[in-house]
């Protein structure tokens, strides 16, 4: 059979940290692994000490609740806490709290977009709370302590971890990109995950199987786990389904397993046959009572949800006539879609032409100079006065750049920059028509060129009094006067 006789089948299961002060089940406080001086933020519940007790952190269950809400899942009225069973170094009680027959959330989905503009509609399986495990640190022979060996860090065991579950609904490897970015971008507008993969609070991992096109049944799956870049997921579900393909072509068959992603090698290796539900011996958590989740709390946390990236998407395209590109853009950011609204509000007019400004040139400072929006100088304020300079035609598009260019630099305002550079557009007839005049007397064998039938010598004309103007002539008026001065000169 060849490739495209088969459909690629891909379920994603995301592990996102959740953004509260302390941990899931005690007062430590969370903080930044990466930064952290190890194992300094640990007692003896999230240090698996034998008796300890856990309490269930209310901020975590609510930023649960918020993320099933924005996903279209059921919140359960009643909602429970279980054991999985498993040994290893990284989990110091021998079990990790989880959910297991009653998550928080279940039955939900979420539209993404594909490359080719299309619409696809993701189910969400469930979402369930879970607490993080401590992180393992191997270190091979000859390490600064001798021999091989692994360092554990504490610091992020019993972090509130949100797992998020889809159907098998993705049937592209793009499909599942679009997917993870648009849960990413859903988890940051809700304030409950920063999305910096790089620091490990988001983690993907893809279950992918084929099957032959037009049937139903699923094939099977592998998992392939701990995703922590886009750039994995997306190699590692290349590599997953071309193997699985070459495997059936050779006339075998897909076995069910847990892979990991080699990145260095640019391969899936084995870890482990498939773990079965019953290997866990998940169990009801003796020490935490069941949740009671009422319709009053549910509508609480409804209030707090903010508009999410679609209906800001539909609105930018609708109510401010921004290009579908454009709103796209803005909305990846919710903090750069406020500050287009800011600049829009104080613009007042058609806001497609802030959007193109913010968009276009500003992205382009920023990109060019490493700047994160935070620390851009530019208000909202002033890139539209700016628009509305270019607008009145005080300033020619040419300069409006530069003057940009400036402002980022200066924070100063864009009338200031104008008046100081002397960068008021000409656009006074009489004064560009004596400008227009000059450049025609100073270069005769070019007009002569031009009344003999090289009429691109006009946008040449048309350089020199830019030129003469330090590009602030008025080019429509301009393009009028050249145009009419050469007719003349037929005659
Ligand atoms: P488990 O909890 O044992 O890992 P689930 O059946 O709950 O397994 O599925 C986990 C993930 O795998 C889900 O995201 C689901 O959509 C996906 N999945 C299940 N079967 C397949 C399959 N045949 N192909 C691709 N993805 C699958
Ligand atoms: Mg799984
Ligand atoms: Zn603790």
């Amino acid at each position: 059979m060849a490739e495209t006789e088969y459909e690629i089948v891909i379920g994603m299961e995301i592990h996102a940290e959740l953004r509260t002060a302390s941990k899931m089940f005690c007062g430590c406080p969370v903080v930044d692994t990466t930064v952290a001086e190890p194992n300094t933020a640990v007692c003896p519940v999230c240090g698996g000490l034998p008796g300890a007790m856990p309490v269930v952190n209310k901020l975590a269950v609510e930023q649960a609740m918020l993320v099933g809400l924005a996903l279209n899942c059921q919140i359960n009225a009643s909602t429970s806490f279980a054991r999985k069973n498993y040994f290893y170094p990284d989990l110091p009680k021998g079990y990790q709290i989880s959910q297991y027959d009653d998550p928080i959330a279940t039955n939900g989905w979420i539209d993404v977009q594909t490359e080719d503009g299309g619409n696809v509609r993701i189910g969400i399986r469930r979402a369930h709370m879970e607490e993080d495990t401590a992180k393992s640190f191997h270190y091979s022979a000859g390490g600064a302590r001798g021999g091989a060996y692994t360092l554990i860090d504490f610091n992020r065991s019993g972090v509130p971890l949100l797992e998020i579950v889809s159907e098998p609904d993705m049937h592209s490897v793009a499909a599942a990109y679009a997917y993870g970015t648009k849960i990413r971008e859903i988890l940051r507008y809700l304030g409950v995950n920063s999305g910096d993969m790089e620091k490990g609070v988001l983690r993907f991992e893809a279950n992918v199987s084929i099957r032959p096109r037009g049937t139903e049944a699923l094939g099977t799956r592998t998992e392939i786990k701990n995703l922590n870049s886009f750039r994995a997921l997306v190699r590692a579900s290349e590599y997953e389904i071309a193997r699985q393909i070459e495997v059936v072509e050779a006339g075998g068959t897909v076995v069910q397993e847990t892979l990991g992603w080699d990145e260095a090698r640019g391969v899936t290796v084995s870890q482990r046959s498939k773990e079965h539900a019953h290997d866990y011996r998940y169990f009801p958590e003796p020490d935490l009572p069941p949740l009671t989740i009422d319709g009053a709390w549910i509508e609480e946390v409804r209030q707090a949800l903010p508009e999410l990236p679609d209906a800001k998407y539909a609105r930018f395209v609708g109510v401010y006539g921004l290009v579908e590109n454009d709103a796209r853009i803005l909305v990846e950011d919710q903090a750069l879609a406020s500050y287009f609204e800011a600049a829009a509000r104080s613009y007042g007019g058609n806001a497609a032409s802030v959007s193109k400004w913010i968009v276009g040139e500003l992205a382009y400072l920023m990109n060019r100079d490493g700047v994160a929006l935070e620390a851009v100088r530019v208000t909202p304020e002033s890139i539209a006065s700016l628009v509305k300079l270019v607008d009145a035609g005080t300033v020619s598009l040419s300069s409006a750049k530069d003057v940009l260019a400036t402002m980022f630099e200066t924070g100063r305002a864009p009338e200031v920059i104008v008046k100081d550079n002397g960068l008021v557009q000409i656009s006074d007839e009489e004064a560009l028509s004596q400008i227009a005049d000059q450049v025609l007397s100073d270069h005769p064998d070019e007009v002569v060129a031009f009344l003999g039938g090289r009429e691109s010598l006009l946008q040449w004309f048309m350089g020199q009094v830019m030129r003469a103007t330090r590009g602030r002539a008025q080019p429509q008026t301009v393009l009028g006067l050249l145009r009419g001065k050469l007719e003349a000169r037929r005659r």
